[in-house]
């Protein structure tokens, strides 16, 4: 066990992610301090969470809402504004570790800082593996850097392969809570509102990947997030329904064991083991009571009805620019729903549409991945047109 306090750089604290995480932080403030704080929007709140937690740095990212936006900090802490801002608290040497809790790809460029500067990052952004897992798994390799799962399933798998060694393991298999349509007929999601997309029936989560949810594309880019961050070969990664979001994955070794890991739907189990690895401690997560009856389903999926889970698939085994390709046309095809342009069908219909008319590269330097997620979302742009 570490006796000293870690500086944690918490990127998105004004999300879903990043108010989970204070809370942790503030259960467990004899190992953790909040270091720095950064949101793009909400301002009010990121000012509340400066006067509470007194980090040293507080980053407003979006330069135009930071303009007017000058409040009474506590005594020792700094404003910074702008993504660039980013950049440079990341790489501070008094930053133990970085929790990376942007939303999209506007996550890859504060989690690459982090990296090349070799520190630990805790990830929620799956976003940044989808679109470039390769170069930043060899990036974190490179500069002594740790990625650590802070994605429900993903943290279930990274505490499940302590059970065995890395050729020993069959299959991983990712739950899914299956989102509000679980039972819904292929016809009748076409006529799907936004309030109903963004009601999602176990988990409290950011508007993003509450719809991602709701087409299982969140499901796909965790395939795909998988697949790096646990060097597994595509067909190694299975996906089976679980409504009540109470396993959170399982992984399978060749001699049949199936591990698993258990808690209620609760972001703040797989937050503070990322950030207090490889300790665990008491702390602020709610806890399975089994005194009294729980029921664990689990069915396959429905791959008609979720197309996105076969995007998700497909780029999981082509790799190359596919991952950037299908998570750039879906943050523009989300955008376009929630903004009322697209039907929630078209979601997952727009991705298959971009995804199978881009030039694909097998192996793309980064910024060969950056303009190919420009492409993507112009693409779209130009389909929700037609
Ligand atoms: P959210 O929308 O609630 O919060 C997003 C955060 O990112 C906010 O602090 C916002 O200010 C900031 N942000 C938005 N755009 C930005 C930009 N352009 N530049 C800099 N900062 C920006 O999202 P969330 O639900 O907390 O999700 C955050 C990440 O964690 C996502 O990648 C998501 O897939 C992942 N994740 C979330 C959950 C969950 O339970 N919410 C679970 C697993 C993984
Ligand atoms: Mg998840």
């Amino acid at each position: 066990m570490s006796d000293r306090v870690k500086n944690v750089a918490l990127l998105g604290s004004t999300g879903s992610i990043g108010c989970s995480a204070l809370e942790v932080i503030a259960a467990c403030d004899d190992r953790l301090t909040a270091y720095a704080l950064t949101g793009h929007n909400r301002l009010n709140r990121l000012a509340e969470q400066a006067e509470r937690f007194k980090p040293r740095y507080v980053v407003a990212t979006d330069l135009d809402t930071a303009e007017d936006w000058n409040p009474a900090l506590p005594t020792g802490s700094e404003r910074l504004v702008g993504s660039d801002a980013l950049e440079k608290i990341v790489s501070l040497p008094e930053v133990d570790i970085v929790l990376a809790a942007i939303v999209g790809s506007a996550g890859l460029r504060g989690t690459w800082a982090a990296l090349e500067a070799g520190k630990t990052v805790a990830l929620a952004n799956k976003e940044t593996l989808v679109m470039a897992g390769p170069l930043v798994m060899d990036l974190a390799k490179q500069n002594g850097g740790q990625l650590l799962p802070v994605d429900s399933e993903h943290s279930a798998v990274f505490q499940a392969l302590q059970s065995g060694q890395h050729r020993e393991i069959q299959r991983v298999v990712l739950t899914a809570s299956g989102g509000p349509f679980l039972n819904r007929s292929l016809a009748d999601l076409a006529s799907v509102t936004v309030e109903e997309a963004l009601a999602h029936p176990t988990w409290d989560m950011g508007p993003k990947i509450t719809v991602d949810s709701a087409t299982m594309m969140n499901k796909a880019l965790e395939i795909i997030e998988a697949r790096w961050l646990f060097d597994l070969r595509p067909e190694q990664i299975d996906v089976v329904i679980h409504p009540q979001s109470i396993v959170h994955s399982l992984v399978e070794y060749v001699d049949g064991s199936m591990v698993a890991q258990l808690s209620p739907p609760d972001m703040k189990l797989p937050i503070q083991y990322a950030l207090t690895w490889p300790d665990r401690v008491a702390g602020a997560a709610t806890r399975l009571d089994l005194s009294h009856p729980i029921k664990l389903d689990f069915q396959p999926p429905d791959l008609e009805r979720f197309e996105a889970l076969q995007l998700g698939h497909e780029a999981a085994r082509v790799g190359g620019t596919a991952g950037a390709v299908l998570n750039a046309a879906n943050e523009a095809a989300v955008a376009g729903f929630l903004s009322g342009e697209l039907k929630f069908a078209e979601i997952t219909t727009a991705c298959r549409t971009v995804l199978e008319n881009h030039n694909f590269d097998p192996s793309p330097t980064l910024a060969d991945l950056l303009a190919i997620d420009r492409w993507a979302r112009e693409e779209v742009s130009r389909w929700v047109c037609t």
